[in-house]
């Protein structure tokens, strides 16, 4: 194989991409002096995102995750009351969350003492298999709150997710930080859950740099959530606490970028798209497949483009808690080695997001598969009556692709023939 030179400007998995709006929106904060978490761009940014997407209410916070930990506490206080002083408001109460995805879903549940327990995934579209939260339900039927995200960008089965959830009167979060834009039947991801989160963290589709946003058609729970982000001031001449507050408010600085941000959104989902089909067809005759959706029902937003190499087709690799072994075999792979050979080209690809129930900090919760009987544990050396562990398949066998929107054709096509060279 001739040699191929690493490219001059690394290619990220997903970065920013600015327009010049978003600068605009931030000097108009300048000169009017809106440099807080009070402005224009703030309005604005919230009643565009909730036109867009289709809900009622949208609440611009600091992070997606502080809207997630806001949609919890919502979740929390509305089954089980409001909490005293220093007790969370899910303290002794399990919850159900997806498995396979970024720690940032999961994480809030614990800042309100609550216990996660994790559901596995399926193999249609890599999210919470609506069979697993059935058996959970049936081996823990006093749960009352699910938190379920799309990865990817890729919608999961929403629908029989939320109707899962209805039968068990549980309610329902809706972790849309990777998905904004991508639908489900014609409908936004972020309108099924009771509460649902999107992020405009610096890799998502568009950004803020940073923050995030509630996003409900519960206007009471919109003013709860907006009153807490800003300390929880009562209406009274001097700061009257009669609930806990947090530092929650998004700046009118980064709603500029967001405001900026949001025009462009159906091109960056179109270029995503695109990278997407290049690999697709790149790869196709390759013992590999793409991260995949349900074409009947479903138009993810492609915000990354990942790979699953065939089970028969694993070169042979293990991997300890921190590192990994992998060697070459012909006609085979692993996603150590085209990692390592997309790095080597200086371009960006990373492992599947690594399961909560592998994780060394979750790993005493439950983990309910499909196939097992509901009662796994997530210790991955005490792996009993578990079933099929299809996250960790996924885990082992996966990879997320340079998807930057930035990536010119030809560069994709470069790393196109690098990943076809691991197989040869
Ligand atoms: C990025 C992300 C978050 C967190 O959003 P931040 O704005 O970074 O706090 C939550 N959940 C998922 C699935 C994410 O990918």
């Amino acid at each position: 194989m001739d040699t191929i030179r690493p490219f001059e400007k690394k290619i990220y998995l997903s970065s920013p991409t600015m327009h010049g709006d978003e600068l605009k929106y931030i000097q108009e904060a300048f000169d009017t002096n809106w440099m807080s978490t009070v402005g224009e761009n703030i309005n604005v940014t919230e009643r565009e995102m909730a036109e867009k997407i289709g809900v009622k209410n949208a609440v611009a916070l600091s992070s997606g995750t502080a809207a997630l930990h806001l949609a919890i506490r919502l979740a929390g206080e509305k089954l089980y009351g409001m909490p005293r002083a220093g007790h969370g408001s899910l303290e002794g109460h399990k919850v159900f969350a997806s498995d396979t995805t970024f720690s940032a879903t999961v994480n809030p549940i614990c800042y309100e003492g609550g216990e996660p327990i994790f559901i596995d995934m399926e193999r249609e579209t890599w999210n919470m298999d609506p069979a697993a939260l059935e058996k959970a339900f049936e081996v823990y039927p006093d749960v009352r709150l699910v938190v379920v995200a799309h990865l990817y960008g890729t919608p999961g089965k929403i629908e029989e997710i939320g109707k899962i959830c209805n039968a068990h009167n549980a309610l329902l979060i809706e972790d849309a930080a990777e998905s904004l834009g991508a639908t489900y039947k014609g409908k936004q991801t972020g309108t099924f859950g009771d509460y649902s989160v999107i992020s405009f963290n610096g890799n998502k589709i568009i950004t803020g740099s940073t923050g995030g946003m509630l996003l409900t058609n519960d206007t009471e729970a919109a003013h709860k959530a907006r009153k807490w982000s800003t300390q929880s001031r009562e209406d009274a001449p001097w700061y009257q606490h009669e609930e806990i507050g947090y530092n929650y408010r998004m700046s009118n600085v980064v709603a500029g970028v967001v405001r900026g941000q949001i025009p462009y959104l159906a091109e960056h989902i179109a270029q995503k798209k695109a990278i997407y089909y290049r690999y697709k067809e790149g790869l196709q005759d390759l013992p590999v497949t793409m991260n995949p959706f349900d074409e009947t029902c479903s138009e993810p937003n492609y915000w990354l483009s990942c790979m699953l190499i065939d089970t028969d087709a694993m070169a042979g690799h293990v991997r300890g808690e921190r590192d990994e072994l992998w060697k070459h075999e012909p006609g085979k792979s692993s996603p150590a080695e085209i990692l390592e050979a997309i790095k080597n080209l200086n371009a960006e690809g990373r492992p599947i997001w690594k399961p909560m129930h592998m994780q060394p900090f979750y790993r005493n919760h439950a983990f309910v598969t499909a196939t097992g009987n509901g009662r796994g544990r997530s210790n991955a050396y005490i792996r009993e009556n578990e079933g099929f562990d299809v996250g960790m398949d996924i885990f082992a066998r996966g990879l997320c692709l340079p998807s930057d929107n930035k990536m010119t054709a030809e560069e994709q096509d470069i790393i196109i023939k690098v990943i076809r060279g691991c197989f040869e």
